[in-house]
């Protein structure tokens, strides 16, 4: 069984869907989704693939996916997936022209954010401060999301990703 993961109003990706790690059952949900979409069969592979990409480094086993209830929100969802509002996944579908990030210290991938971005640098703070009173920092994103998600999720939820 595949549990929602997904709940995205933004860009030409909208409502819910439901993803796994099989890439027949992704796919298969991605053409649903597509249908109203209307966006070419090669295209949803391609965001498949590379949802698919950032959900592995993520959850890299299943099992551990499915024990985890996850109540998404649109960073949480933009962060865990590396698509909908990050310019770097704006900027390879062509909607912006530059993937830098405001803060100017590099592109605004995925890692960037969680790890060195001087923008969410107060609400890392947080995040890190949990961490270390029983583990190191930095923790991989794998163990981040099994040992730690609430505040992980707290993380992403609580930083203003590319608005205002
Ligand atoms: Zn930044």
């Amino acid at each position: 069984m595949l549990l929602p993961l997904h709940a995205c109003d933004r860009g030409h990706c909208f409502g819910s869907f439901w993803t796994g790690f099989r890439r027949d059952a992704g796919t298969a949900v991605f053409k649903n989704v597509c249908k109203y979409i209307h966006i070419h069969a090669h295209i949803h592979t391609y965001i498949h693939t590379y949802i698919h990409t950032y959900l592995k480094a993520f959850f890299p086993n299943i099992a551990d996916r499915l024990k985890l209830l996850i109540n998404p929100s649109p960073n949480f969802t933009a962060i865990v997936t590396g698509h909908g509002k990050l310019k770097t996944y704006l900027h390879k579908y062509k909607i912006i022209e530059n993937p830098q990030c405001i803060c100017n210290k590099g592109k605004q991938i995925v890692d960037h954010i969680i790890y060195s971005c001087d923008l969410h640098e107060k609400e890392r703070d947080k995040l890190v401060a949990v961490i270390t009173r029983t583990g190191q920092w930095p923790v991989s994103k794998s163990k981040m999301m099994l040992k730690y998600y609430k505040d992980f999720k707290q993380f992403t939820d609580s930083i203003v990703l590319n608005e205002g």
